[in-house]
């Protein structure tokens, strides 16, 4: 059996697994079981990324977000019939928290019933058993995986199951769910599940969606890492039109889908993490007339202010396009200091779809050169640091004047950066000690001690002279190592 948290451990970022223990440690700390559950276990044995985190407790997740959010954390949504809450952890990491809970249909198809329940109860009222699948948080049983409806088989034979034959009747959301996940994974609809599927259409399930459910898979399709191949399934199963009759009216334009989704994989290749769901979501509604998009994203349940910000999405990348490109931005570290606060959406947007090839070639260097760049400033700080320069602003300043000389393509080699770092913090070179011999070497160090104090740095000295004489000679060794001595020629 593979060790759950070690899997979890080395596969987590820095901030989730803040997130998880700081989640594990008050669920502890009052009383309550708690796991992680859904998508993140399912990513977690698929090797997919772990976009967010969900947690389920045996308990009430208010009081925990409560506490999180006294360290900074910000709730999104919290639907307290459900008892559920979407979070945004500390340090920018997606999850939820929700209560451990057991849908009760009286009849198939009519609205359960909720009770409060154990963990595996929760597993088994789930959608698909690929996402019924839980790893324990708790002291005792810590990495223990509860898979009561056996998803790693079916995640091995790579096929989406329904749990009970009332899957669709219950929610027919199911319907656009299942096939959300066979395009997203590659997985194939399980045989039973298919012939539900079937039976479930024939019955015409699908139209009886609600437009709110139709919305919040729409929400979920723009956050999808290849919403063309959903797209595509849905539009084979003659689904588009559940989701809305305009959709299925125009073309999809999955050219704009497909090229947004190759931009996200080039800006993950340069190591941010894109957000990309709004300028998605006008991918995907491409086709459509603002009127139109604005009707239909109402008419599926989203907020007035969500609305807002996808319609006027477009407005604000071009406007951001424009600024990048002007004349007030036209030295590269300006125009960096101004990429590195860009949403990563807008960023995106205009890689994908801007004309503005100021702009466009200003973002691929961002991306290729720059931010490679400033990944070297470990490097310089340790330089700067050799060469005798106390921390401090001045210190900053200097590391930033030769950032953005790199940019312009001075100070490549170590040998060049130290030359530009002791002309701009003004420390010179200490003097090299006299080629000594014999018995006077034993008084080398009294001779350097008793030589003249090296001259005050020219023009615009930075760091003090004294500090800056005495530093070198101490940190000369870490800054360039000394040279093997040349073999005499035989
Ligand atoms: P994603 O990677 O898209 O976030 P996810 O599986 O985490 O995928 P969510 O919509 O965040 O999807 O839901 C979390 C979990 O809640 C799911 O894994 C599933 O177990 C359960 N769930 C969500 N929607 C339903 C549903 N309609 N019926 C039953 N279970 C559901
Ligand atoms: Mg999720």
């Amino acid at each position: 059996m593979p060790d759950y948290m070690f899997l979890l451990e080395s596969r987590l970022l820095p901030e989730q697994r803040a997130a998880l223990l700081r989640v594990q440690e008050l669920s502890a700390a009052m009383g309550f079981n708690v796991y992680l559950t859904g998508g993140t276990v399912r990513d977690l044995i698929t090797g997919a990324s772990l976009r967010d985190l969900d947690f389920t407790v045996e308990g009430n997740p208010s009081k925990i977000a409560r506490e999180l959010e006294k360290g900074g954390a910000k709730v999104l949504a919290e639907d307290e019939k459900l008892r559920h809450v979407e979070i945004l952890f500390s340090g920018d990491c997606e999850g939820s928290i929700a209560a451990a809970r057991d849908d009760h249909y009286v009849r198939p198809g009519t609205r359960p019933e909720i009770r409060w329940s154990t963990i595996m109860e929760d597993l088994r009222r789930r959608d698909f058993s690929l996402n019924a699948i839980a790893i324990s948080l708790n002291p005792a049983s810590r990495g223990l995986l509860l898979d009561p409806t056996n998803g790693l088989s079916d995640v091995e034979r790579a096929e989406v199951r329904a749990l009970i034959i009332h899957s669709f009747t219950n929610q027919p959301v199911r319907l656009l769910r299942v096939l959300r996940f066979a395009a997203r994974m590659g997985f194939k609809l399980e045989q039973r599940t298919r012939e539900w599927f079937d039976l479930a259409i024939e019955r015409d399930l699908h139209h009886t969606i609600t437009p709110e459910d139709a919305g919040t898979e729409l929400r979920s399709l723009a956050r999808e890492e290849n919403p063309a191949a959903i797209l595509k399934s849905w539009e084979e199963h003659d689904l588009l039109e559940t989701v809305h009759p305009m959709l299925a009216k125009k073309h999809l334009d999955l050219d704009s889908v497909n090229r947004l989704s190759k931009v996200r994989d080039d800006l993950f290749m340069a190591g941010l993490r894109p957000r990309l769901a709004t300028p998605m979501m006008l991918a995907i509604l491409g086709r459509l007339k603002d009127r139109e998009q604005g009707s239909l994203l109402h008419k599926l349940g989203f907020r007035v202010a969500e609305v807002d910000q996808i319609l006027s999405f477009e407005e604000e990348a071009h406007a951001a396009g424009k600024d990048l490109a002007g004349k007030k931005l036209a030295a590269p570290i300006d125009a960096y200091r101004f990429l590195e606060k860009m949403r990563t959406d807008i960023l995106a947007h205009l890689l994908a779809f801007s004309s503005n090839s100021t702009a466009v070639s200003k973002i691929r260097a961002y991306l290729n050169k720059w931010r490679p760049l400033r990944q070297g400033i470990p490097a310089i700080v340790n330089e700067l640091t050799a060469i005798g320069m106390p921390p401090g602003p001045k210190f900053d300043a200097v590391v930033d004047q030769v950032f953005a000389m790199q940019m312009t393509g001075r100070g490549k080699t170590p040998e060049e950066r130290v030359k530009i770092l002791r002309k701009l913090s003004g420390i010179k070179e200490p003097p090299k000690p006299k080629e000594t011999k014999g018995k006077e070497k034993k008084h080398a160090g009294k001779i350097v001690g008793r030589a003249a104090p090296p001259p005050a740095p020219a023009g615009k000295a930075t760091a003090p002279p004294a500090k800056a004489a005495a530093a070198p000679a101490k940190h000369q060794k870490a800054a360039a190592p000394a040279k093997p001595q040349k073999k005499k020629k035989k």
